[in-house]
């Protein structure tokens, strides 16, 4: 049963036609099911609350299309508005049957339908119907499965455009990655790495067009043919002949021709052979012969192999427009490092949430990200205009002129709010009962530091040392890292500078060291891995020890710290490293002040013992409440639960607040609530004084921080913790934004 339930599912998320693929598995459920008629209805685009009959096998094909049912009507109707199945054997004798008179199907009494649901949205209705025997569990079973199956892949399908093209302007909405506002226009991002998201794009120059095609063609060609003898050496002939006969496929006949018929068509290379190579795979899918269905995978391997040398020949974004906004399935923080910083103006994801790191990157450099946009239609996105919600995670696609003037109009006030906190880049951060409050940025980039001066930054709470380690290809070396840290330091000579060790694993990926692990977030990450690896950690503690020779400024943060024993082994490093390099050069070497990140719950409950023996302890509120909340920070089907002011992160944070002041230890917190104003209200009614936040965070928490005072902010968060769940507390902070009218620091529009 897996295999067929397998193979329908796979018909969906293949066919290049999905209202073909729909009639397909009609035709499928008919046949597996014996049953004497099936029919499929999807909710209707425009009005959701109506469903339209989209595909039918043994019933009257003509009513495709021109039957509906709105949510309650009928008895399809009844299992939309229930979301739950019914299985009847005597349908037209229920009270909510209505017949189409022109569908034939009263001589089918025996009824099974299943709603299809993805995301608690009812997206349609299957059922199938007999004339005799009534359905079983089993079959009951079988429909709910596959309808379940089928949601992910029609919902997918839908925010594709596989249905139809969406027209004019439209909102799609996701959730706010990094706040602020822009309108530009989208550039779909592609490496070649999946035909899926290679986007339509209509050619410049046909000419140019068909030589890169026909080149990259040639190279794959080349390459397999080589590939073949080299593996004559190793492998039985049979098994070489692959190469060869993949190599043929591609010296001519309908995978070329159709391909350049599509360009002669006036559509760009990678497209059109997306689209001749998926109507090829799919039309071996359908073959009954399993080895030749088989072939589809080949196809499909021959396809991206082609369409990777097609991406490298063509860089279609060398130029990127001015105010482009990236926009991908996944858009990742390397490929933001792709356009130059000047061009980008906003990031909008399918995938992703506020906590990604692409989306924290996009805060770090003052755009706006809305990210975990299910529907985003991405291969329709490339050059359309669009405007970007950063603060409410929404996007227009081809705004009308109605809405670009009223964001225009968002736009000229945001722009006032910034030149207005402009002023106050060089006043203390103090609240107007007169406590002063430490802010500084989290840095990562170099590009970071010249902004955060500017801002008044008053140190580096937070440098993420895995970015330098991310854009390279390699470990960077003892002397690289010497140079990066050295460079920190000195730009913020006088300053505090805390540098954060290796947190990689989890999101954070590198290439050269790959981990493949079922539950990466939960597995080997931050200081487990250098702790497993002291050669690493040694190089990089030595790196920044050194850099600070002269300085004297620096702090290190222990990433992921879950126990004591984490922390002895680190300490025990740091201190023979320390002794090492004053023992090699004869100078005085300084121990930093050594803190701990307070991130996994675990550190939470032993928050006296981790201040028994560090200086200072942060706290990162991106991975405590993804821990606490068990919420992924990067799943978008989870984002919505995702939230920092949640009661119970707020309580976890007073915990550790109240443990580490027993030992006069020093907070901080570098999380991402840090930089929220309606966090920066929560924290500093915690009593912590310490905020280290993206640099485009800054004077807007400075003016929060001068809007109030400390004794409000105590009393507010005894309110806030009295309450049940994070949209009450949200409301309450905002309230009291509105309140001193500066809504604006965290939506658009006043
Ligand atoms: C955090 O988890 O809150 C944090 C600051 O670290 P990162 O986002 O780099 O995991
Ligand atoms: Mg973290």
């Amino acid at each position: 049963m897996i295999h067929r339930l397998q193979r329908i599912v796979q018909e969906v998320n293949r066919a290049p036609d999905i209202n073909a693929a729909l009639l397909l598995i009609t035709e499928s459920l008919t046949q597996d099911l014996t049953v004497d008629a099936c029919t499929i209805f999807l909710a209707k685009e425009n009005d959701p609350e109506v469903m339209l009959l989209k595909a039918c096998n043994g019933l009257n094909p003509d009513i495709i299309d021109r039957v509906e049912r709105r949510f309650g009507e009928g008895l399809i109707g009844t299992i939309a508005a229930r979301a739950e199945a019914m299985n009847l054997i005597d349908a037209p004798g229920h009270k909510k049957f209505l017949l189409v008179p022109e569908s034939g199907e009263v001589d089918y009494p025996i009824f099974l339908g299943v709603p299809i649901i993805a995301h608690r949205d009812v997206l349609g209705v299957i059922a199938v119907q007999r004339a005799q025997n009534a359905f079983n569990e089993d079959e009951e079973a079988y429909l709910t499965t596959l309808a379940a199956q089928l949601a992910t892949s029609i919902e997918r399908a839908e925010s594709q455009g596989r249905f139809s093209a969406p027209q004019g302007s439209h909102m799609v909405k996701g959730v706010a990655g990094a706040p602020g506002m822009a309108i530009g226009q989208a550039i779909v991002l592609n490496r070649g790495v999946n035909l899926e998201s290679v986007p339509d794009k209509k050619a410049d120059d046909l000419d140019s067009e068909l030589r890169s095609f026909r080149e990259a063609v040639r190279k794959v060609c080349a390459e397999l043919t080589e590939q073949a003898e080299k593996m004559r050496e190793s492998l039985p002939e049979e098994e070489c002949a692959l190469f060869l006969a993949y190599a043929q496929m591609l010296s001519g006949g309908s995978l070329i021709d159709d391909t350049e018929k599509s360009i002669a068509e006036g559509n760009w290379a990678p497209s059109s052979w997306r689209d001749t190579v998926e109507q090829h795979a799919y039309v071996f899918s359908q073959m009954e012969d399993r080895y030749l269905a088989e072939r589809a995978n080949d196809i499909r391997d021959l396809g991206l192999r082609v369409l990777r040398k097609l991406m490298l020949e063509q860089s279609p974004y060398l130029d990127f427009p001015e105010r482009t906004k990236l926009a991908g399935d996944d858009v990742t923080a390397t490929d933001l490092a792709d356009v130059p910083p000047d061009c980008l103006s906003g990031v909008i994801s399918a995938r992703g949430s506020s906590s990604s790191h692409v989306a924290i990157l996009a805060h770090a450099l003052g755009i706006p990200a809305v990210m975990g946009v299910p529907n985003l239609p991405v291969k329709q996105l490339d050059g359309v205009p669009l405007v970007l919600d950063g603060y409410n995670g929404s996007a227009f696609i081809n705004p009308d002129q109605n809405l670009l003037d009223e964001y225009t109009r968002y736009l000229a006030e945001e722009e006032a709010i910034e030149q207005d906190l402009l002023e106050l880049k060089d006043k203390q951060a103090i609240t107007t009962d007169r406590r002063p409050i430490k802010l500084m940025v989290n840095s990562g980039l170099m590009s970071d530091y010249t902004p955060s001066l500017r801002s008044g930054a008053e140190g580096v709470g937070l440098y993420r040392t895995e970015i330098p380690f991310q854009i390279r290809d390699r470990f960077p070396s003892e002397e690289e890292q010497y140079s990066i840290y050295k460079s920190v330091l000195e730009t913020f000579d006088g300053m505090p500078v805390v540098l954060r060790t290796l947190d990689v694993g989890g999101d954070k990926p590198l290439s050269y060291f790959p981990i493949n692990e079922a539950n990466p977030f939960l597995g080997w990450r931050g200081v487990r891995i250098t702790l497993d690896h002291p050669e690493i950690f040694v190089t990089q503690v030595r790196a920044m020890l050194r850099a600070n020779v002269e300085i004297n400024n620096l702090a290190i943060l222990l990433p992921m710290i879950s126990g004591r024993a984490e922390l002895v082994d680190s300490l025990f490093l740091i201190n023979r490293v320390r002794d090492e390099i004053e023992e090699e050069s004869g100078d005085k070497v300084w121990l930093p002040r050594i803190g701990a990140m307070i991130e996994v719950p675990s550190a939470v409950y032993q928050i006296e013992d981790i201040c028994s023996m560090v200086d200072f302890v942060s706290i990162g509120t991106n991975d405590l409440t993804q821990y606490l909340l068990a919420v992924d920070r990067n799943n978008e089907n989870v984002a919505e639960l995702f939230s920092s002011l949640h009661p119970a992160v707020l309580k976890a944070m007073q915990q550790i607040v109240i443990g580490a002041a027993r030992s006069d230890t020093p907070v901080s917190v570098c999380g991402e609530l840090a930089g929220d104003p309606l966090g920066v209200m929560a924290l500093l009614g915690m009593g912590i004084d310490n905020l280290s936040m993206s640099v485009g965070s800054l004077l807007r928490a400075k003016k929060v921080i001068m809007s109030f005072s400390y004794s409000e902010l105590t009393e507010l968060l005894q309110r806030a913790l009295t309450m049940s769940d994070s949209f009450m507390i949200r409301d309450l902070y905002a309230g009291k934004l509105d309140e001193r009218g500066l809504g604006g620091l965290i939506r658009a529009g006043k």
